[in-house]
């Protein structure tokens, strides 16, 4: 991890819980980071589902814990039944969104021309965005797993200009890795990294790049969490599973604040 950038750790709730347990869980985060001074060095989000947004983001209260969601629409507004603006996430109290999770890039179908112009509106409506970049199994075995990382980043940043995408959060989640319990070595990380590092800076410039935050999600735990955050490259990371347990995301957090500061690893 760089000492230059401000690490960044989210966890993403996904469609799990319920109203209950999402405030508890933001009530727990929040009141262990806050108590270990966690959340002051570091930048943390969680994503709860829509439903749960405004209450979530009411237990978060003034801690520095950031609110985000999960997706926003590629509208402004309109007859778009079933979408969340950008704008309404902002209104609810939200700092970060989540775009182009492979669950729905996949899932979903998504593609290039709605994620940009996605990431276009919710950097408009200044929300730290998140977007989320990774390759098959396939793509990784044919050995196109660079390509497809640049094609989704190309795509996604278009033509944008530097100062409408410097806070944008690139993630690089290896779609093999997302909540199968593989993740990637640390050192193939830090290979990805550096290549998105080094797209960033041929599409911008060298600040640019160096400024840039890129983390890694897939498979992200307790344990394994130092080991990757430590990567120069790595300057966090997008944590599903292990995020819905306050104590492992607590964790996962410390280990983050802990790489940066260059506190002996375990
Ligand atoms: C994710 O969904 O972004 C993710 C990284 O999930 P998991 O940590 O469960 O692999």
């Amino acid at each position: 991890m760089h000492a230059v950038r401000r690490p960044f750790v989210g966890g993403n709730w996904k469609m799990n819980g319920d109203l209950a347990s999402a405030v508890e869980l933001a009530d727990d985060v929040c009141a262990a980071l806050g108590a270990e001074g966690i959340d002051r060095t570091i930048d943390v989000a969680v994503y709860p589902p829509f439903p749960y947004l405004f209450t979530a983001g009411r237990a978060l209260g003034h801690s520095n814990v950031l609110l985000g969601g999960q997706d926003c629409s590629a509208e402004v507004g309109g007859a778009f039944t079933g979408q969340v603006s950008a704008g309404m996430l902002t209104d609810v109290g939200c700092r970060s969104v989540v775009i182009g999770h492979s669950e729905r890039r996949h899932g979903l179908h998504e593609g290039h021309a709605l994620l940009h112009e996605k990431l276009h509106l919710a950097c408009e409506s200044g929300l730290t965005v998140v977007y989320c970049v990774g390759e098959t199994a396939d793509e990784r075995r044919r050995g196109e797993a660079d390509t497809v990382v640049a094609h989704q980043i190309r795509h996604g940043f278009g033509t944008l200009p530097a100062d409408r995408v410097a806070r944008v959060v690139v993630a690089y989640e290896p779609v093999w890795a997302i909540g199968t319990g593989v993740n990637a070595t640390p050192e193939d990380a830090q290979a990805m990294h550096a290549s998105i590092r080094g797209l960033l800076g041929s599409l911008y410039d060298s600040r640019f790049a160096a400024q840039a935050r890129i983390i890694y999600g897939g498979s992200v735990n307790a344990k394994n969490a130092r080991a990757i955050f430590d990567q120069p490259d790595v300057d966090g990371g997008l944590i599903g599973g292990a995020s819905l347990k306050a104590d492992d995301f607590v964790a996962i957090c410390r280990a983050a604040a802990e790489a940066w500061s260059g506190a002996p690893g375990h």
